[in-house]
């Protein structure tokens, strides 16, 4: 078995002025398939060709960790984005409000951990293993917070090749437009899934 993942649910053009087809199409198209046929490339032959995608995650080390992770991790962060404003799920926005004060200090932290990411990583909406609260939580490289037992929500990509081309050094600008694109459907989903 290898894995794959699922085609872009937009245009590629679907997210101008926010994020450009021409980075969609270095991101999506050159760098996820890139993980994507290094970790088959990795895993073929071996016990591990046997497990799912999400599997993978949970069980490998190195670099099939290393790759199989940012072909997940990039399948989430896609499938969080949408090109229509989408309105937040009241069950979703309760849950902001009581864990976070506001949905403004949500959005505040978000934007202050996703820019202050040392480097290349992640930044997370997540329920939290041990609080069951909703918490914002940053990762360097490939890494997942499910790895920790947290249930993940929604994710945006802060390695340069995620908004080089469109913001230059600016993170906080694409960190911020980011919030006009989110799926709320999307994040919802995960909190009762
Ligand atoms: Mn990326």
């Amino acid at each position: 078995m290898s894995i794959s993942v699922n085609p872009l649910k937009f245009a590629a053009n679907a997210l101008e002025p926010f994020i450009s087809e021409k980075t969609i199409g270095f991101h999506y198209g050159k760098h996820l398939q890139n993980y994507v046929n290094t970790a088959n490339t990795l895993i073929k032959d071996t016990p591990l060709d046997s497990l799912s995608l999400i599997e993978l995650v949970k069980k490998a080390e190195g670099a099939v960790f290393n790759n199989a992770a940012q072909a997940y991790n990039h399948q989430f962060y896609f499938d969080g984005l949408s090109p229509q404003k989408v309105e937040i799920p009241a069950a979703l926005a309760e849950k902001i409000n009581s864990d976070f004060g506001s949905f403004e200090n949500f959005r505040n932290e978000f934007i202050t951990k996703a820019t202050g990411n040392f480097g290349s990583g992640w930044t997370w909406l997540v329920v939290d293993a041990k609080s069951g609260k909703l918490a914002v939580k940053n990762t360097s490289n490939a890494g997942n917070p499910i790895t920790e037992g947290d249930r993940i929500l929604l994710t945006i990509d802060v390695w340069e090749h995620a908004y080089y081309l469109d913001y230059q050094n600016l993170r906080k600008g694409y960190v911020e437009k980011f919030f006009d694109y989110v799926d709320w459907n999307f994040v919802n989903s995960n909190l009762n899934s």
